[in-house]
């Protein structure tokens, strides 16, 4: 798999920084977690504040996955509307699930402030557009089903949606005012830095090579050293690679574009997206908000737009 392409933004604009040496001799842990992205650098922080004893092995570096790569929305909910969640998963499941997701934002902006992580952290909400009439029909069930089962979304019409985007491209939008939008890759080793913080170990390139049960724990062996651990948490996601067995993740691949536009100008800063939300449109499926409107840093970097296609 390809390294960090050298150009990503977000590479170029963290400012977060965390030391993981390669693992240099075995270890015997209650939990390793194999991954360095949001799900590894999150669990291993969670079991390290509770006291337990953590290695965490990333085979190249903390935030290499998808966690230093996405788009950076910190969403409230799935694509699926709610009436279809419940319906695959039943009233209770999917209600649970919706409220786990309903709180996600919360409880991520929250660890931002509790852990002090410098990620450009923007909770204004985000909008979902419309840029055709079918799209707003489809919003305004997504509205009518997202209040009953309690999100405080808002439908807004043309006219509103045109203030707070810049744009009269649109026929409507749904504001969810839980969400917002934080630097991905900065997320990611801040979390990172803070379960080392709380005793967890880090080792980044440290590609795990093998895993197996031993007595009543597992064996995971990574850079011909040997860790011991009582648990596992497999955190690999799409960028699994080096071993096949006992698991393997089983993915589909979606073809996906990003990109970012050179600074804009303050009179066009002012204009478009003024309150610094992250939006998604429906149909062509784009998200776009804007980078360096949290926290002030380097004012070369400060408005850029960025924007990916699905
Ligand atoms: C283009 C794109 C845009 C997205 N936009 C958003 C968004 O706006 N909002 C949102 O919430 N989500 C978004 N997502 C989804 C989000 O990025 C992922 O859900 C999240 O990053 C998954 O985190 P993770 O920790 O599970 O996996 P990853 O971050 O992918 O981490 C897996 C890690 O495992 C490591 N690894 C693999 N094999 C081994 C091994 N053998 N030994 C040790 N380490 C290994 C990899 O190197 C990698 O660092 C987007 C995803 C993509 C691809």
């Amino acid at each position: 798999m390809e390294e960090f392409p050298k150009g990503n933004l977000w590479h170029a604009s963290v400012s977060e920084a965390v030391v993981a040496p390669p693992l240099d001799g075995d270890l015997d842990v209650e939990l390793a977690v194999i991954g360095g992205g949001f799900t590894g650098c999150a669990a291993a922080l969670e079991a390290a504040r509770r006291g337990a004893s953590v290695a965490l092995l990333e085979a190249r570096e903390i935030g290499h996955g998808g966690s230093g790569r996405n788009v950076g929305l910190v969403n409230a909910g799935l694509w699926l509307p709610p009436d279809q969640i419940l319906a695959q998963m039943g009233e209770t499941e999917g209600r649970r699930l919706i409220e786990v997701l309903g709180g996600a934002p919360a409880r991520v902006f929250g660890l931002i402030e509790r852990e002090g992580i410098a990620c450009e952290a923007t909770r204004n909400g985000t909008l979902h557009l419309a840029h055709a009439a079918s799209g707003a029909e489809d919003l305004a069930s997504r509205h009518r089903q997202g209040n009953r089962v309690g999100a405080p979304v808002q439908l807004l019409d043309a006219a509103e949606t045109a203030r707070r985007t810049g744009s009269e491209a649109f026929h409507g939008a749904l504001l969810d005012p839980r969400a917002g939008t934080v630097q991905p890759l900065a997320y990611c080793r801040g979390l990172a830095r803070a379960a080392q913080a709380a005793g967890a170990r880090l080792h980044g390139s440290t590609k795990v090579t093998g895993l197996s049960r031993s007595g009543n724990g597992w064996e995971v062996r990574a850079g011909g050293h040997r860790v011991r651990a009582g648990a596992v948490l497999m955190a690999t996601n799409a960028y699994h690679e080096g071993f096949s067995d006992p698991f393997r993740p089983s993915y589909v691949a979606v073809h996906y574009s990003q990109f970012a536009t050179a600074p804009l100008p303050e009179e066009m800063r002012a204009r478009i997206l003024p309150g610094g939300r992250g939006l998604l449109g429906y149909g062509a499926g784009y998200v776009l908000f804007p980078h360096g409107s949290g926290r002030a840093h380097d004012p070369r970097r400060h408005g850029r737009r960025r924007g990916a296609g699905r």
